[in-house]
């Protein structure tokens, strides 16, 4: 049994027209809305883990009502469902009311720990904030939004979470480039997790409207509830908020390091993809980096621009908290306060970056040197094509008394750029032991330490893929293997070679693959 305390609906205003017709919502958080039901629901998936923490076993999982609510087909007890209003700048430019267009939250339960969790639906139709979409969501999508948020959980990554993935038994039309091919493509609906889903977004429509008291209120609540830890400094506003600001860029910058570390890309981090809780949301067009490359982004809106590239997400985080930080500011925050939060995030992220690259070397502890060893290596990596996962993995095998490239044979795309770089590697690898020397650990403990910072196991764009195929044939079989292997990503897995392989040449440029849109 589920147990709800739903703070957000009780504390902060409601929009009181009840229809999902699109408009614009002023003066209010959310609106009530009806899920849309779906014809046929099936629970193709579903994280044990999330369920756990949600106290619900295996049978309560498997209840009829739990798929119909999970399918956004009923409410259970407790459940109230609303969407969320909230606004956000896309591609660098202010976008307006977005919210909640196709995600209809169900409450916050509580579970017998006292932990809060809102259950999110994503594609259960459309909401006031669906302006001209359908709500709904396609089964690819949300495949690869269940598969990798429990993927980055298990990496270690923060980020929301997946209860369930349903098939709804209905087709959605989306045309997936642009191009006028539009395709009726099987629907599901997700159920996310999180203890907050609050964005960036939502605190900057309010002060671009300038519904300074509402906005005030929203901070209030948003301390209140997501950031207990400084629930002590209720009685000085001024300096609650600035040092409220200030953890929301720490940790936005601890996360930025843990993208950079396993080589992830979120692909459209416009300022409503950006959580308050510093956790990775909204997985469309996301990726993973395969062969090294900084530039790379899997999103085909932005091939051009190349605003959300790999490398380019801490520059682009930071530019989200000042949008955020002028969103504060219209409360009266000092700019001095704002700006030293800013400051923060430029030194936590390095602090993590070096931690998380020492990590991924093996190094003990980050010297002035060793950012020189790393542009290296990254130049290296670059035009040398080596899959970044694979080439750190099997780091860890070097022996350093001996530096030869062969454990790294299988991070190269490309014989003729192996060779080529050939003479580069063994120097820079002779570098490398020579520096590891100073340190002075057995191979042991660098080994064993390196394997839980650099996953054998990343969610590969061409393994969604198949099992998205697979899946769309009604054979979940991959999907549940990669679920499973995901979740112990940085062990050896016998036999789960196949997994953990490089993206194969037929995958190079296909869709799906190294290709995404938005269209989901
Ligand atoms: P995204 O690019 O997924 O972050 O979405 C940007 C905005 O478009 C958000 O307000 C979403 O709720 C909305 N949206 C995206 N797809 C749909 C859809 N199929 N139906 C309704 N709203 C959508
Ligand atoms: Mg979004």
């Amino acid at each position: 049994m589920l147990n709800f305390d739903n703070r957000f609906v009780r504390e902060l205003p409601g929009d009181p027209d009840r229809h999902n017709t699109p408009r614009q919502v002023f003066g209010a958080c959310w609106s009530p809305v009806t899920p849309t039901p779906v014809a046929a629901p099936v629970l193709l998936a579903h994280s044990r883990e999330v369920a756990a923490a949600l106290d619900l076993d295996d049978e309560a999982m498997a209840t009829p009502a739990m798929l119909a609510a999970l399918a956004g087909n009923t409410l259970l007890p407790g459940m109230v469902a609303y969407a969320t209003c909230y606004g956000g700048h896309q591609f660098g430019q202010w976008a307006g009311q977005l919210g909640d267009g196709r995600a209809i939250l169900l409450g916050e339960a509580i579970n017998r720990s006292g932990q809060r969790f809102e259950l999110q639906l994503k594609g259960a139709g459309p909401t006031p904030y669906a302006r001209r979409a359908d709500g709904r969501a396609v089964l690819r999508s949300s495949l690869r939004e269940f598969l990798c948020s429990e993927a980055m959980h298990h990496l270690g990554v923060p980020t929301t979470r997946a209860l369930s993935l349903v098939g709804s038994g209905e087709t959605v039309v989306r045309d997936m480039f642009y191009d006028g091919h539009s395709v009726a493509e099987p629907g599901a609906v997700v159920c996310r997790v999180a203890p907050s889903f609050i964005r960036f977004g939502h605190f900057e429509l309010l002060a671009a409207r300038g519904e300074r008291q509402l906005l005030q209120r929203l901070v209030d609540f948003t301390i209140a509830r997501d950031f207990p830890e400084l629930a002590g400094l209720a009685r000085q506003p001024e300096q609650r908020l600035a040092t409220w600001f200030t953890e929301v860029c720490e940790r936005t910058a601890r996360l930025m390091a843990h993208w950079l570390r396993v080589g992830f890309v979120h692909g459209v981090m416009n300022t409503d993809n950006m959580s308050i809780l510093g956790l990775t949301l909204d997985y469309g067009p996301y990726g993973w980096v395969d062969n090294f490359d900084p530039g790379w982004t899997p999103n085909t809106t932005d091939a051009a621009s190349q605003r959300y590239c790999f490398a380019r997400q801490p520059e682009i985080a930071r530019w989200n908290l000042e949008r955020l930080a002028a969103a504060l500011a219209t409360l009266g925050t000092s700019a001095d306060d704002l700006a030293a939060a800013i400051a923060r995030y430029d030194v936590v992220y390095s602090e993590e970056f070096c931690t998380a690259f020492a990590g991924k070397l093996g190094l003990l502890g980050w010297t002035p040197d060793d950012g020189d060893l790393l542009d290296e290596l990254c130049k290296l990596m670059r035009l040398a094509e080596i899959d970044m996962s694979i080439f750190f993995r099997q780091l860890a095998q070097l022996d350093i008394n001996d530096p030869q490239p062969r454990v790294l044979q299988q991070a190269f795309y490309r014989d003729e750029l192996r060779q080529q770089f050939s003479a580069d590697l063994e120097r820079w690898l002779a570098r490398y032991a020579a520096r590891l020397r100073l340190d002075g650990q057995t191979a042991e403990q660098r080994r064993l330490a390196m394997n839980q910072r650099n996953p054998r196991f990343v969610l590969r764009n061409y393994l969604a893929q198949q099992a998205i195929d697979r899946a769309e044939q009604g054979d979940t079989g991959m999907l549940h293997d990669l679920l499973e292997i995901l979740r112990r990503p940085y062990d050896e897995q016998p036999g789960r070679a196949a997994f953990s392989a490089r993206r194969p040449d037929w995958a190079r440029h296909k869709a799906g693959c190294s290709m995404l849109s938005c269209s989901s």
